[in-house]
Protein backbone atom coordinates (compact mmCIF):
# COMPACT_ATOMS: atom_id res chain seq x y z
CA UNK A 1 0.00 0.00 0.00
CA UNK A 2 1.24 3.03 -0.70
CA UNK A 3 2.67 6.01 2.07
CA UNK A 4 2.40 3.12 4.74
CA UNK A 5 -1.80 3.28 4.23
CA UNK A 6 -3.85 -0.11 5.31
CA UNK A 7 -7.36 -0.92 4.27
CA UNK A 8 -9.72 1.05 5.88
CA UNK A 9 -12.81 -0.68 7.05
CA UNK A 10 -13.87 1.96 9.56
CA UNK A 11 -17.35 3.46 9.78
CA UNK A 12 -16.56 6.80 9.98
CA UNK A 13 -14.22 8.61 9.64
CA UNK A 14 -13.45 5.94 7.30
CA UNK A 15 -11.34 5.80 3.66
CA UNK A 16 -10.94 8.25 1.19
CA UNK A 17 -9.29 7.60 -2.09
CA UNK A 18 -5.55 7.45 -2.04
CA UNK A 19 -5.17 9.86 -5.03
CA UNK A 20 -7.69 12.38 -3.64
CA UNK A 21 -5.53 13.03 -0.62
CA UNK A 22 -2.64 13.04 -2.36
CA UNK A 23 -4.07 16.53 -4.82
CA UNK A 24 -5.11 17.40 -1.12
CA UNK A 25 -1.63 17.72 0.12
CA UNK A 26 -0.96 20.32 -2.85
CA UNK A 27 -3.90 22.30 -1.91
CA UNK A 28 -2.54 22.29 1.82
CA UNK A 29 0.62 24.41 0.50
CA UNK A 30 -1.22 26.28 -2.31
CA UNK A 31 -4.52 26.16 -2.89
CA UNK A 32 -5.44 26.84 -6.71
CA UNK A 33 -2.65 29.15 -7.82
CA UNK A 34 -3.37 31.43 -4.66
CA UNK A 35 -0.09 30.97 -2.55
CA UNK A 36 -1.61 30.45 -0.02
CA UNK A 37 -3.19 26.90 1.53
CA UNK A 38 -6.63 26.10 2.00
CA UNK A 39 -6.39 26.01 5.79
CA UNK A 40 -4.74 29.39 5.72
CA UNK A 41 -7.06 31.21 3.00
CA UNK A 42 -10.48 33.54 3.81
CA UNK A 43 -13.30 31.84 3.24
CA UNK A 44 -14.73 35.22 1.57
CA UNK A 45 -12.19 34.81 -1.01
CA UNK A 46 -13.66 34.68 -4.37
CA UNK A 47 -10.99 31.58 -5.11
CA UNK A 48 -12.43 29.92 -2.09
CA UNK A 49 -16.07 31.27 -2.73
CA UNK A 50 -15.80 29.99 -6.17
CA UNK A 51 -14.97 26.72 -5.36
CA UNK A 52 -18.08 26.71 -2.82
CA UNK A 53 -20.21 27.12 -5.51
CA UNK A 54 -18.47 23.77 -7.25
CA UNK A 55 -18.81 21.67 -4.10
CA UNK A 56 -22.42 23.15 -4.62
CA UNK A 57 -22.78 22.30 -8.42
CA UNK A 58 -20.89 18.83 -7.91
CA UNK A 59 -23.93 17.56 -5.95
CA UNK A 60 -26.41 18.84 -7.25
CA UNK A 61 -25.00 17.31 -10.59
CA UNK A 62 -24.25 13.76 -8.88
CA UNK A 63 -27.93 13.72 -7.35
CA UNK A 64 -29.63 15.71 -9.84
CA UNK A 65 -31.09 18.34 -7.04
CA UNK A 66 -33.77 19.95 -8.24
CA UNK A 67 -34.12 23.89 -8.17
CA UNK A 68 -37.04 23.11 -5.40
CA UNK A 69 -33.95 22.63 -3.40
CA UNK A 70 -31.28 24.31 -1.65
CA UNK A 71 -27.64 23.26 -0.80
CA UNK A 72 -26.14 24.27 2.17
CA UNK A 73 -22.89 23.69 4.23
CA UNK A 74 -22.98 23.65 7.85
CA UNK A 75 -21.18 22.26 10.91
CA UNK A 76 -22.22 19.96 13.85
CA UNK A 77 -22.18 16.96 12.37
CA UNK A 78 -25.87 14.58 12.08
CA UNK A 79 -25.98 15.25 15.89
CA UNK A 80 -26.51 19.07 15.54
CA UNK A 81 -29.51 18.42 12.62
CA UNK A 82 -31.04 16.03 15.38
CA UNK A 83 -31.54 19.34 17.15
CA UNK A 84 -32.10 21.48 13.84
CA UNK A 85 -34.37 19.50 11.99
CA UNK A 86 -36.62 20.08 14.84
CA UNK A 87 -36.28 23.62 15.44
CA UNK A 88 -36.67 24.70 11.38
CA UNK A 89 -39.60 22.18 10.89
CA UNK A 90 -41.64 23.13 14.19
CA UNK A 91 -41.67 26.78 13.14
CA UNK A 92 -42.36 26.10 9.80
CA UNK A 93 -45.38 24.55 11.26
CA UNK A 94 -46.27 27.15 13.81
CA UNK A 95 -46.70 29.49 10.74
CA UNK A 96 -48.66 26.86 8.69
CA UNK A 97 -50.39 26.25 11.86
CA UNK A 98 -50.36 28.73 14.24
CA UNK A 99 -53.51 27.94 16.80
CA UNK A 100 -52.44 24.76 17.49
CA UNK A 101 -51.41 23.42 21.24
CA UNK A 102 -47.94 21.72 21.66
CA UNK A 103 -49.63 18.25 22.25
CA UNK A 104 -51.24 18.51 18.75
CA UNK A 105 -48.14 19.37 17.07
CA UNK A 106 -46.90 16.27 16.54
CA UNK A 107 -43.44 14.87 14.39
CA UNK A 108 -43.36 11.41 12.91
CA UNK A 109 -40.45 9.20 13.54
CA UNK A 110 -39.83 5.75 11.77
CA UNK A 111 -37.18 3.97 14.45
CA UNK A 112 -35.41 1.60 12.70
CA UNK A 113 -32.12 1.75 14.91
CA UNK A 114 -29.94 3.83 17.00
CA UNK A 115 -29.14 7.23 14.95
CA UNK A 116 -33.30 7.29 14.58
CA UNK A 117 -33.73 6.62 18.18
CA UNK A 118 -31.31 9.10 19.11
CA UNK A 119 -33.35 11.41 16.46
CA UNK A 120 -36.58 11.12 17.93
CA UNK A 121 -34.98 11.49 21.41
CA UNK A 122 -33.38 15.00 20.56
CA UNK A 123 -37.25 15.65 19.58
CA UNK A 124 -38.53 14.55 22.80
CA UNK A 125 -35.82 16.66 24.91
CA UNK A 126 -36.61 19.81 22.93
CA UNK A 127 -40.57 19.89 23.30
CA UNK A 128 -42.64 22.27 21.10
CA UNK A 129 -44.31 19.33 20.10
CA UNK A 130 -45.43 15.30 20.64
CA UNK A 131 -43.12 12.63 19.14
CA UNK A 132 -44.91 9.85 17.53
CA UNK A 133 -43.27 6.35 16.64
CA UNK A 134 -44.62 5.80 13.13
CA UNK A 135 -43.09 2.44 13.83
CA UNK A 136 -40.52 0.81 15.71
CA UNK A 137 -38.37 -2.29 13.90
CA UNK A 138 -37.48 -3.68 17.58
CA UNK A 139 -41.30 -5.13 17.74
CA UNK A 140 -40.29 -7.04 14.66
CA UNK A 141 -37.19 -8.98 15.36
CA UNK A 142 -35.98 -11.95 16.22
CA UNK A 143 -35.40 -11.28 19.79
CA UNK A 144 -38.13 -8.26 20.46
CA UNK A 145 -35.00 -5.59 21.30
CA UNK A 146 -32.67 -5.44 18.57
CA UNK A 147 -32.61 -3.39 15.41
CA UNK A 148 -32.43 -6.06 13.12
CA UNK A 149 -34.93 -5.06 9.94
CA UNK A 150 -36.37 -2.53 8.28
CA UNK A 151 -40.43 -3.13 9.02
CA UNK A 152 -43.05 -3.99 6.72
CA UNK A 153 -44.76 -0.96 5.30
CA UNK A 154 -48.25 -2.04 6.21
CA UNK A 155 -46.96 -0.91 10.25
CA UNK A 156 -46.32 2.08 9.90
CA UNK A 157 -49.05 4.66 11.19
CA UNK A 158 -48.69 8.23 10.49
CA UNK A 159 -49.90 11.37 12.12
CA UNK A 160 -52.43 13.68 10.42
CA UNK A 161 -50.22 17.02 9.17
CA UNK A 162 -47.17 16.27 11.24
CA UNK A 163 -44.57 18.90 11.50
CA UNK A 164 -42.20 16.79 10.11
CA UNK A 165 -41.56 12.36 8.95
CA UNK A 166 -38.32 11.56 10.13
CA UNK A 167 -36.53 8.41 8.87
CA UNK A 168 -32.92 7.20 8.46
CA UNK A 169 -31.77 5.98 5.25
CA UNK A 170 -28.85 4.25 6.72
CA UNK A 171 -28.10 2.78 10.15
CA UNK A 172 -24.75 2.57 10.34
CA UNK A 173 -24.30 0.67 13.91
CA UNK A 174 -27.15 -1.99 13.51
CA UNK A 175 -26.51 -2.39 9.88
CA UNK A 176 -30.02 -1.69 8.73
CA UNK A 177 -30.80 0.24 5.34
CA UNK A 178 -33.99 0.88 2.86
CA UNK A 179 -33.82 -1.18 0.12
CA UNK A 180 -33.91 1.03 -3.22
CA UNK A 181 -35.62 -2.06 -4.65
CA UNK A 182 -39.24 -0.90 -5.57
CA UNK A 183 -41.02 -4.84 -5.03
CA UNK A 184 -38.91 -5.05 -1.56
CA UNK A 185 -40.72 -5.54 1.50
CA UNK A 186 -38.14 -2.98 3.01
CA UNK A 187 -38.19 -0.31 -0.09
CA UNK A 188 -38.32 3.06 0.54
CA UNK A 189 -40.24 5.48 -0.17
CA UNK A 190 -43.08 3.68 2.58
CA UNK A 191 -46.43 4.56 1.69
CA UNK A 192 -45.98 8.59 2.84
CA UNK A 193 -49.52 9.82 3.86
CA UNK A 194 -51.21 12.55 1.63
CA UNK A 195 -50.63 15.90 3.65
CA UNK A 196 -52.10 19.92 3.40
CA UNK A 197 -49.18 21.14 2.93
CA UNK A 198 -45.86 20.04 1.14
CA UNK A 199 -44.92 16.48 3.10
CA UNK A 200 -41.93 17.27 5.76
CA UNK A 201 -40.76 14.27 4.70
CA UNK A 202 -36.95 14.43 6.46
CA UNK A 203 -34.02 12.11 5.68
CA UNK A 204 -30.74 11.32 7.57
CA UNK A 205 -28.58 9.92 4.65
CA UNK A 206 -25.11 10.66 6.66
CA UNK A 207 -23.83 6.76 5.91
CA UNK A 208 -25.24 6.36 2.46
CA UNK A 209 -25.04 10.01 0.77
CA UNK A 210 -23.56 9.87 -2.71
CA UNK A 211 -22.94 5.74 -2.69
CA UNK A 212 -26.11 5.43 -4.98
CA UNK A 213 -29.17 7.60 -6.28
CA UNK A 214 -31.65 9.27 -3.82
CA UNK A 215 -34.98 7.91 -4.25
CA UNK A 216 -37.44 10.61 -4.74
CA UNK A 217 -35.23 12.78 -3.76
CA UNK A 218 -37.55 16.02 -4.87
CA UNK A 219 -40.38 14.96 -2.58
CA UNK A 220 -38.23 15.52 0.66
CA UNK A 221 -38.32 18.89 2.70
CA UNK A 222 -34.77 17.88 3.98
CA UNK A 223 -31.81 15.48 2.97
CA UNK A 224 -28.52 15.80 5.44
CA UNK A 225 -25.62 14.07 5.92
CA UNK A 226 -22.41 14.33 7.46
CA UNK A 227 -19.27 13.76 5.63
CA UNK A 228 -17.31 11.79 6.79
CA UNK A 229 -18.25 8.48 5.54
CA UNK A 230 -18.90 8.95 1.99
CA UNK A 231 -17.72 12.12 1.10
CA UNK A 232 -14.62 13.71 3.32
CA UNK A 233 -13.69 14.64 6.69
CA UNK A 234 -15.58 15.29 9.60
CA UNK A 235 -16.31 18.72 10.22
CA UNK A 236 -19.00 19.58 7.49
CA UNK A 237 -22.73 19.01 7.19
CA UNK A 238 -24.68 18.95 3.76
CA UNK A 239 -28.15 19.84 3.95
CA UNK A 240 -30.32 19.44 0.71
CA UNK A 241 -33.49 22.28 1.77
CA UNK A 242 -36.42 22.53 -0.10
CA UNK A 243 -37.56 26.33 -0.55
CA UNK A 244 -40.66 26.02 1.81
CA UNK A 245 -38.68 25.01 4.50
CA UNK A 246 -36.69 27.83 4.72
CA UNK A 247 -38.51 29.69 7.10
CA UNK A 248 -38.83 33.52 9.16
CA UNK A 249 -37.80 31.77 12.46
CA UNK A 250 -38.10 34.81 14.26
CA UNK A 251 -41.20 35.40 12.64
CA UNK A 252 -42.39 31.60 14.29
CA UNK A 253 -41.35 32.79 17.42
CA UNK A 254 -43.74 35.69 17.69
CA UNK A 255 -46.27 33.57 17.44
CA UNK A 256 -45.10 31.17 20.00
CA UNK A 257 -42.47 28.89 18.72
CA UNK A 258 -38.98 28.26 20.28
CA UNK A 259 -36.30 30.93 19.81
CA UNK A 260 -33.71 29.39 16.95
CA UNK A 261 -30.23 29.98 17.65
CA UNK A 262 -29.10 31.97 14.75
CA UNK A 263 -26.57 28.97 13.44
CA UNK A 264 -29.10 26.53 13.52
CA UNK A 265 -31.54 28.41 11.43
CA UNK A 266 -31.76 27.20 7.64
CA UNK A 267 -32.87 30.88 7.13
CA UNK A 268 -29.61 32.43 7.81
CA UNK A 269 -27.23 29.56 6.23
CA UNK A 270 -29.90 30.33 2.96
CA UNK A 271 -29.69 34.13 3.17
CA UNK A 272 -25.56 34.07 3.78
CA UNK A 273 -24.56 31.25 1.35
CA UNK A 274 -23.69 29.06 3.78
CA UNK A 275 -21.03 32.23 4.97
CA UNK A 276 -22.82 33.40 8.24
CA UNK A 277 -19.80 32.72 10.15
CA UNK A 278 -16.23 31.21 9.16
CA UNK A 279 -17.19 27.38 7.42
CA UNK A 280 -14.99 24.41 7.71
CA UNK A 281 -13.08 25.59 4.72
CA UNK A 282 -10.78 22.34 4.39
CA UNK A 283 -13.12 19.44 5.14
CA UNK A 284 -15.32 21.71 2.11
CA UNK A 285 -12.03 21.71 0.03
CA UNK A 286 -11.76 17.85 0.91
CA UNK A 287 -15.21 17.30 -0.12
CA UNK A 288 -15.29 19.18 -3.50
CA UNK A 289 -11.71 16.88 -4.38
CA UNK A 290 -14.11 13.80 -3.93
CA UNK A 291 -17.17 14.87 -5.29
CA UNK A 292 -14.77 15.65 -8.56
CA UNK A 293 -13.32 12.12 -8.36
CA UNK A 294 -16.74 10.85 -8.17
CA UNK A 295 -18.22 12.38 -11.05
CA UNK A 296 -15.03 11.85 -13.38
CA UNK A 297 -15.60 8.21 -12.15
CA UNK A 298 -19.03 8.20 -13.79
CA UNK A 299 -21.26 9.10 -11.05
CA UNK A 300 -23.99 7.79 -8.57
CA UNK A 301 -25.17 5.26 -11.01
CA UNK A 302 -21.30 3.44 -11.12
CA UNK A 303 -21.21 3.89 -7.65
CA UNK A 304 -24.36 2.23 -7.29
CA UNK A 305 -23.82 -0.90 -9.32
CA UNK A 306 -20.24 -1.44 -7.56
CA UNK A 307 -21.71 -0.72 -3.86
CA UNK A 308 -24.69 -3.42 -5.11
CA UNK A 309 -21.64 -5.86 -6.44
CA UNK A 310 -19.32 -5.16 -2.85
CA UNK A 311 -22.25 -5.85 -0.89
CA UNK A 312 -23.83 -9.13 -2.47
CA UNK A 313 -20.58 -10.83 -2.43
CA UNK A 314 -19.68 -9.85 1.06
CA UNK A 315 -22.75 -11.00 2.73
CA UNK A 316 -22.91 -14.49 0.19
CA UNK A 317 -19.14 -14.81 2.21
CA UNK A 318 -21.42 -14.37 5.17
CA UNK A 319 -24.06 -16.69 4.43
CA UNK A 320 -21.41 -19.01 3.62
CA UNK A 321 -19.77 -18.79 7.20
CA UNK A 322 -23.19 -19.07 8.60
CA UNK A 323 -24.03 -22.25 7.03
CA UNK A 324 -20.62 -23.54 7.78
CA UNK A 325 -21.77 -22.48 11.61
CA UNK A 326 -18.82 -20.37 11.95
CA UNK A 327 -20.85 -16.71 11.75
CA UNK A 328 -23.98 -15.34 12.06
CA UNK A 329 -25.69 -12.92 10.17
CA UNK A 330 -27.11 -10.14 12.57
CA UNK A 331 -29.46 -8.87 9.89
CA UNK A 332 -32.64 -10.04 8.34
CA UNK A 333 -32.57 -10.78 4.70
CA UNK A 334 -33.63 -7.69 2.37
CA UNK A 335 -32.85 -5.02 5.28
CA UNK A 336 -28.88 -5.14 5.11
CA UNK A 337 -27.06 -2.74 4.81
CA UNK A 338 -24.86 -1.65 1.51
CA UNK A 339 -22.64 0.24 3.85
CA UNK A 340 -22.22 -1.68 6.96
CA UNK A 341 -22.34 -5.32 7.09
CA UNK A 342 -22.40 -6.57 10.58
CA UNK A 343 -22.29 -10.05 12.08
CA UNK A 344 -21.11 -12.30 15.24
CA UNK A 345 -18.85 -14.54 14.88
CA UNK A 346 -19.96 -18.04 17.43
CA UNK A 347 -17.33 -20.25 16.58
CA UNK A 348 -14.06 -19.05 16.86
CA UNK A 349 -12.51 -16.20 18.82
CA UNK A 350 -14.10 -12.46 17.62
CA UNK A 351 -10.77 -10.74 19.09
CA UNK A 352 -8.65 -12.95 16.93
CA UNK A 353 -10.65 -12.38 13.77
CA UNK A 354 -10.32 -8.57 14.67
CA UNK A 355 -6.84 -8.49 15.59
CA UNK A 356 -5.39 -11.14 12.96
CA UNK A 357 -7.05 -8.92 10.05
CA UNK A 358 -5.64 -5.91 11.20
CA UNK A 359 -2.05 -7.93 11.29
CA UNK A 360 -2.69 -8.34 7.43
CA UNK A 361 -3.59 -4.85 6.85
CA UNK A 362 -7.30 -4.65 7.24
CA UNK A 363 -8.68 -1.96 10.00
CA UNK A 364 -11.78 -1.29 11.62
CA UNK A 365 -13.41 -4.20 11.80
CA UNK A 366 -14.87 -4.02 15.21
CA UNK A 367 -18.81 -3.92 15.21
CA UNK A 368 -19.95 -0.34 16.94
CA UNK A 369 -19.13 -0.10 20.99
CA UNK A 370 -23.11 -0.43 22.08
CA UNK A 371 -23.64 -3.84 19.89
CA UNK A 372 -20.43 -5.60 19.73
CA UNK A 373 -19.54 -8.15 16.93
CA UNK A 374 -17.96 -7.21 13.56
CA UNK A 375 -18.89 -4.61 11.33
CA UNK A 376 -17.36 -4.36 7.76
CA UNK A 377 -17.93 -0.71 6.22
CA UNK A 378 -17.49 -0.61 2.73
CA UNK A 379 -17.95 2.94 1.56
CA UNK A 380 -17.26 4.26 -1.70
CA UNK A 381 -13.69 4.82 -1.47
CA UNK A 382 -13.33 0.72 -0.94
CA UNK A 383 -12.70 -0.64 -3.72
CA UNK A 384 -13.61 -4.03 -5.02
CA UNK A 385 -10.77 -5.36 -5.11
CA UNK A 386 -9.67 -4.54 -1.20
CA UNK A 387 -13.36 -5.86 -0.53
CA UNK A 388 -12.34 -9.29 -2.25
CA UNK A 389 -9.22 -9.30 0.04
CA UNK A 390 -11.63 -9.15 3.36
CA UNK A 391 -14.00 -12.04 1.39
CA UNK A 392 -10.99 -14.38 1.14
CA UNK A 393 -9.92 -13.34 4.76
CA UNK A 394 -13.51 -14.51 5.91
CA UNK A 395 -13.09 -17.58 3.81
CA UNK A 396 -10.52 -18.65 5.75
CA UNK A 397 -11.00 -17.64 8.86
CA UNK A 398 -14.42 -20.04 8.00
CA UNK A 399 -12.29 -22.43 7.30
CA UNK A 400 -10.20 -22.29 9.68
CA UNK A 401 -12.76 -22.70 12.39
CA UNK A 402 -15.20 -25.14 10.74
CA UNK A 403 -12.75 -28.11 10.21
CA UNK A 404 -11.18 -27.59 14.14
CA UNK A 405 -13.77 -28.79 16.42
N1 LIG B 1 -26.64 9.74 11.62
C1 LIG B 1 -25.99 8.64 11.17
C2 LIG B 1 -26.70 7.71 10.24
C3 LIG B 1 -24.67 8.39 11.56
O1 LIG B 1 -24.02 7.32 11.10
C4 LIG B 1 -24.03 9.29 12.44
C5 LIG B 1 -22.64 9.08 12.88
O2 LIG B 1 -22.02 8.08 12.66
C6 LIG B 1 -24.76 10.39 12.91
C7 LIG B 1 -26.04 10.59 12.46
C8 LIG B 1 -24.15 11.36 13.86
O3 LIG B 1 -23.22 12.10 13.15
P1 LIG B 1 -22.17 13.06 13.81
O4 LIG B 1 -21.21 12.22 14.57
O5 LIG B 1 -21.57 13.72 12.61
O6 LIG B 1 -22.92 14.01 14.68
Amino acid sequence: ASHGRVINFGAGPSALPTSVLEEATNGLLNFNGTGLGIAEISHRSKEFTKYLSEVESSIRKLLDVPTTHHILFTQGGGSAQFSAIVLNLLARHRLLHPNLTDDERVMDYVLTGSWSKKASEEAKRLGGGKVNIVTDARKFSKDQKSFDNIPAHDSYTFSCDPALIYYCENETVDGVQFSPDDSSPSSFPFHLPKQSSLLPLVGDHSSSFMSRPIARLAEHAVIYAGAQKNIGPAGLTVLIVRHDCIVDVDAAAKLGAAPVPLTMSYKTLADSGSLYNTPPVLPIYITGLVLQHALKQGGLERYAALNTRKAEKLYAAVREGADKGVLQAKVKEGSGSQMNIVFDVIKGDLRTFVGDAEASGMKGLAGHRSVGGVRISIYNAVTEEETDRVINYIKCFVDKNSVSQ
